[in-house]
């Protein structure tokens, strides 16, 4: 089984020399491949033999002949405050694959062991923070909101020892358009390395926005390409009631990437002050609060590009300043036609904001599913039964929205189509997500997590043997829902 290719190429390593660090991964005692990705194989544009191999490539266990394995360093403010050193703990870049769309991609193992930036940990991850990153990133991909990849999960057949007990651990193979994010950037500005910043800089124009090069001012032209799709994004996740959890600059992509799994959560019932994370005890990255800490740390990310923005000081803070001013007209502009779309319209009239808001806080009010919630509105446009329609029937405040509702979708070319296109029935529910996480961590049990997959991964359909995934499950208490760290 020697000797076989990835087709890895390494224009990070190659470029910014001082950005990571070598790391080889830790083999892997008994590898066994829980899940892989046949149809993103494809896109990679690898053929059969990597999926017979999948087991061993993608625990670390079998080196690509032309992998260079690095750990990727970077800084960031995590919870407001900054940290000078963060880096790769978990994760190894094993290179750069260009997919059969001429996209290139990092191909990324996190929990392959030990790398110069795990401190005190152990480098590896629990099967449970694999499976939910696996079943929440395919998810998100299928939802149309960008986000990372998963690729593979491979069972290590080492036993981890972690807070809540003894647990299997595994390796999650990660696609992404790049690892890099605002952290990358700060770990040079925090030095004062204009030259090293520069380098990263460039580096990222040339991978993500080559446009940008061509501007008067390509730097500022890249950072408002960023900020215009770091709102598009947040937009994204609002439309789908995501909470990221740990919005840390460190874990924000600068190519606009939902990045890093690890303690988010889908709402059920509808409301802004929603938060899951166990280490988020004031509530920072509550679900309201996504958007303006998205502008926070841009702010973070135009700070850090001042140097290269102009070379006079208040010249560069005012361009910083004019370009984070643009983020809340785009991300306004995004959640709108996010939000007009799950209303089934297509067109757009004055009073089409107030109509949205008053839905959303009818939904909150009366703690109403937000996915579900939609899902009933699109029952009522085709004149379908919905478990909602009985009781909404009974309150009047929800009548009389329901009839303005009515009269304006009534102007419509087409707002069945839209409502059905725009407002998934499946996301991956908290409930259903721990099932499937606790049986893998408790009996080795894959089945739970397969079915969910197939479930999350097609969300605009109606299909018959998923409709249970469509609403939480029945014996889900109503404790509070909380989430842990991945790792
Ligand atoms: P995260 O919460 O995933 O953003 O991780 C924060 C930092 O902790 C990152 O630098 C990780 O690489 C590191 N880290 C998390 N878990 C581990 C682990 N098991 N071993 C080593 N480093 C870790
Ligand atoms: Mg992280």
């Amino acid at each position: 089984m020697a000797g076989v290719r990835l087709g890895l190429s390494h224009s990070l390593a190659a470029a910014l020399t001082e950005q990571y660090a070598q790391a080889e991964p830790t083999p892997a005692p008994r590898p066994y491949l829980v899940a892989f990705n046949a149809t993103l194989a494809t896109e990679l544009g690898w053929d059969a033999a990597v999926a017979t191999d999948a087991a061993m490539l993608f625990s670390g266990n079998q080196r690509p002949e032309d992998a260079y394995p690095i750990a990727l360093a970077y800084a960031g403010h995590q919870f407001g405050n900054f940290v000078p050193l963060l880096g790769d703990g978990r994760a190894i870049l094993l290179g750069e694959r260009i997919t059969t769309a001429q996209q290139r991609v990092d191909i990324q193992l996190k929990g392959a062991g030990r790398t110069p930036f795990s401190r005190g940990g152990d480098g590896r991850a629990a099967i449970g923070p694999v499976l939910r990153e696996y079943l929440i990133s395919e998810a998100m991909h299928a939802l149309g909101i960008p986000t990372t990849r998963a690729l593979a999960a491979v069972l290590t057949g080492e036993t981890l020892h972690r807070p809540q007990g003894r647990v299997p651990g595994a390796v999650l193979t990660r696609v992404a358009q790049s690892h890099l994010r605002i952290g990358s950037l700060q770990l040079w500005a925090a030095q004062g390395d204009t030259v090293r910043l520069r380098a990263l800089a460039d580096y990222a124009i040339d991978r993500h926005d080559p446009a940008a090069r061509a501007e008067a001012n390509p730097y500022l032209a890249w950072l408002n390409r960023v900020i215009e799709r770091s709102a598009h994004l947040v937009a994204g996740w609002q439309a789908v009631g995501f909470v990221h959890g740990v919005m840390n600059t460190d874990n924000t992509s600068l190519a606009g990437e939902t990045l890093d799994y690890g303690p988010c959560a889908f709402l059920d019932a509808y409301d802004p002050r929603a938060v899951f994370s166990s280490i988020d005890r004031g509530g920072r990255y509550a679900f309201g609060n996504q958007p303006a800490l998205m502008h926070w740390n841009l702010a973070r990310l135009a700070e850090a590009l001042l140097p290269l923005l102009d070379p006079e000081p208040s010249r560069a803070t005012n361009l910083a300043y004019a370009a984070l001013d643009t983020f809340v007209p785009h991300y306004e502009q995004a959640w709108r036609a996010r939000f007009a779309a799950k209303l089934g319209l297509s067109t757009r009239q004055d009073g089409d904001e107030p109509l949205i808001r008053e839905f959303l806080s009818r939904l909150e009010q009366g703690g109403i599913d937000f996915t579900q919630g939609f899902c009933a509105l699109h029952a009522i446009a085709s004149d379908r039964p919905h478990p909602f329609r009985e009781s909404w029937a009974r309150s009047a405040q929800m009548q009389a929205w329901l009839n303005r509702w009515q009269a304006r979708i009534a102007q419509e070319p087409d707002p069945v189509a839209r409502l059905a296109a725009s407002n998934p029935r499946i996301i991956p529910r908290n409930g259903w997500v721990e099932h499937a996480v606790h049986a893998a961590t408790e009996r080795l049990d894959f089945a739970p997590f397969h079915a969910l997959l197939a479930a999350v991964t097609a969300p605009f359909q109606d299909h018959p043997a998923h409709a249970r995934y469509a609403w939480p499950p029945p014996d889900q208490g109503s404790a509070p829902f909380v989430t842990f760290c991945g790792t």
